[in-house]
């Protein structure tokens, strides 16, 4: 063998070693360890180029109707990105991330709030069917996360469902619904309600979680208007949510909900800094970067939305 061949053999096996080594390396790590722009300002649109046009079905992508394991394909992916991993901070895709709170019929018709918080079991069925006869596909909040860095392709029509509370239908009635038409969607938690009247118990929440139709999310430990408590608080609400969920599911949570959509910078930095890959507002719109990932804009669905109004709202 020649001295040319040999020092080519040694720098293939040095290669693959280093591949094998990082590899191993990004398994074992939390998949906190993503946090490829915790050093990029917060809301700050770097965008302004032309919007990344959603393009055809990426064939990685998790199959709706086949339900993943606890730990998804797409958070796998999440824990594999590496962290020079050029940003898409040009991207800006457009996917309407759809807000529930109940899907029931309203047991108390003086209630207006709740009234206009709750999406009838029919209704709920006609807007599946409405997004499937239109050709919409449900992708997961961590699909557009490697969407906005660029890590994936989104399919034609995309759409997030999330649901906020964690109240008890959404296991009963939601859940069997999203499971039928191989759709998935989003479910906020919060943890100091759990188990409480009205609310999912532990058993629903991990059920939940492992069928690979809903991921769940955090909504903080009580409720709380994040904007009006003091940092310490806050920071709790948004840690210990975080952690309770973690200890239950076995897996890391990537989703925030602020409560109310009540935000600050301040908070909006106290989510980057738990680890949340994600946070959705109340603020309305449906275009999405990477930069904006933690004030993510939002589509309210309302009591009384008819399908023509929901069929404006998606398109
Ligand atoms: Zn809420």
């Amino acid at each position: 063998m020649s001295i040319k061949k040999l020092w080519r053999l040694i720098g293939l096996v040095g290669f693959f070693t280093l591949l094998v080594w990082v590899g191993g390396t990004l398994r074992n790590s939390p998949s906190t360890s993503f946090d490829v722009t915790r050093d990029k300002p917060l809301g700050v649109n770097t965008s302004g180029s032309s919007p990344a046009s959603p393009s055809t079905v990426s064939t990685s992508s998790p199959s709706p109707s086949t339900p993943a394991s606890p730990e998804s394909p797409s958070t796998q992916a999440l824990q594999h990105l590496n962290p020079s991993t050029p940003l898409g901070v040009d991207t800006s895709v457009s996917v309407p991330i759809l807000m529930y709170h109940y899907i029931r019929n309203n047991p108390d018709p003086n209630d207006t709030l709740g009234d206009d918080l709750s999406v009838s079991h029919d209704n709920f069925k006609d807007q599946l069917t409405y997004l499937k006869s239109h050709g919409f596909t449900t992708v997961s909040l961590d699909d557009l996360v490697l969407a906005l860095t660029g890590s994936r392709d989104l399919p034609q029509k995309p759409i997030i469902l999330t649901f906020d509370d964690g109240y008890d239908d959404m296991y009963t009635t939601a859940y069997p619904l999203l499971r039928d038409n191989g759709m998935v969607a989003t479910s906020y938690v919060v943890t100091g309600f759990i188990a409480k009247a009205g609310y999912m118990d532990e058993r629903a929440i991990t059920e939940l979680d492992k069928s690979g139709v809903v991921t769940i999310g955090s909504h903080t430990q009580y409720h709380v208007d994040l904007s009006k408590q003091t940092s310490k608080r806050a920071a709790t609400e948004i840690i210990e949510s975080k952690k309770k969920l973690e200890q239950l599911l076995g897996h890391t949570v990537n989703h925030f909900c602020y409560p109310s959509g009540k935000y600050t910078d301040e908070v909006v930095t106290a989510v980057n800094g738990a680890g949340y890959l994600t946070a959705t507002t109340v603020d309305p719109g449906n275009t999405h970067t990477y930069n904006d990932r933690l004030t993510l804009t939002r589509v309210r669905i309302h009591g009384n939305t008819t399908i023509e109004k929901f069929g404006q709202l998606v398109n």
